[in-house]
């Protein structure tokens, strides 16, 4: 089972059709041209964004955001409890941004690519979206590769512009970033950590299940969390979502969508509560 491009874009159709209190649009392209889309949903002044797919074999975060996309906006509508939050007033008082599948060209890379398909990370050019981003960014490797190699320079690639451009633009008070995979919740960024994010990862934690959890090696730079708390002094997470080996099949779904619609709801929650 797998979760394409196609199937987020048949998706975010019927988000956009069925739902009042959500829109549709895109905030930039890829590498070859695929739109890449953000769903709004609710209204309020506290703005929340969470974005997934920015490595390849993690499509199963695109998954998911698409289908906590649709079942949050359908309970704020019907105003109904959602993991025991009222919704409907979640959504007057924080507005939720979601960008599934921030890279759209690898992951049809990986379902289509044939032979590549065990290892492709990158984007279509070969660049590792996560390390492209300007926090402390340097290049694990030095040409285009399946993963890690970090760009020519910092903001190099389209995606990561589209996103960092977006970013800037809307001012969010907090980011969420969904990555495949190991069930830990990262908040720090070389010591740089704003100031509630220890407390707010430990509460996703108890929600989910999940550890907190302090990255290393490669996972210390480049990456988008990491530019939005250097950047902004705001709070920024890596979610590491299932257990497994990438790409987690999409079957497994089911099991991964309440720890991590918690912990999405925790952070919207932190972020009214500001
Ligand atoms: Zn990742």
């Amino acid at each position: 089972m797998e979760y394409s491009y196609s199937r987020l874009l048949g998706d975010t159709k019927v988000i956009s059709e069925k739902y009042e209190n959500a829109a549709v649009f895109k905030i930039g392209e890829s590498v070859m041209g695929r739109e890449i889309l953000c769903v709004k949903i609710g209204g309020g002044h506290k703005k929340v964004l969470a974005a997934g797919a920015f490595h390849a074999l993690e499509y199963i975060t695109s998954a998911f955001l698409a289908k906590f996309a649709e079942e949050y906006a359908r309970a704020a509508m019907r105003g109904e409890m959602f993991f025991g939050r009222d919704a409907c007033l979640l959504s007057k008082n924080a507005s939720l941004f979601i960008v599934p599948m921030v890279n759209p060209d690898g992951v049809e890379i990986v379902l289509r690519g044939g032979d590549t398909k065990p290892v492709w990370q990158a984007n279509a050019r070969g660049v590792d979206i996560n390390h492209n981003f300007d926090a402390d960014w340097q290049s694990v490797k030095d040409a285009p590769s399946p993963s890690l190699y970090g760009g020519e320079k910092p903001m190099s690639e389209p995606e990561t512009k589209a996103l960092c451009g977006f970013i800037r633009r809307e001012r969010f008070d907090m980011l969420l970033c969904f990555h495949s995979q190991g069930e830990e919740i990262y908040y720090d960024f070389n010591g740089k950590t704003a100031p509630r994010s220890r407390e707010i990862a430990d509460e996703m934690a108890r929600e989910s299940g999940y550890k907190v959890g302090v990255p290393e090696g490669s996972a210390c730079f480049g990456g988008c969390k990491d530019w939005f708390i250097n950047e902004f002094g705001r709070e920024g997470f890596t979610i590491e979502m299932g257990r497994g080996v990438n790409p987690l099949p999409v079957s497994m779904l089911g099991e991964v969508y309440e720890p991590n619609a918690r912990i999405v709801l925790c952070g919207m929650e932190w972020a009214v509560r500001r």
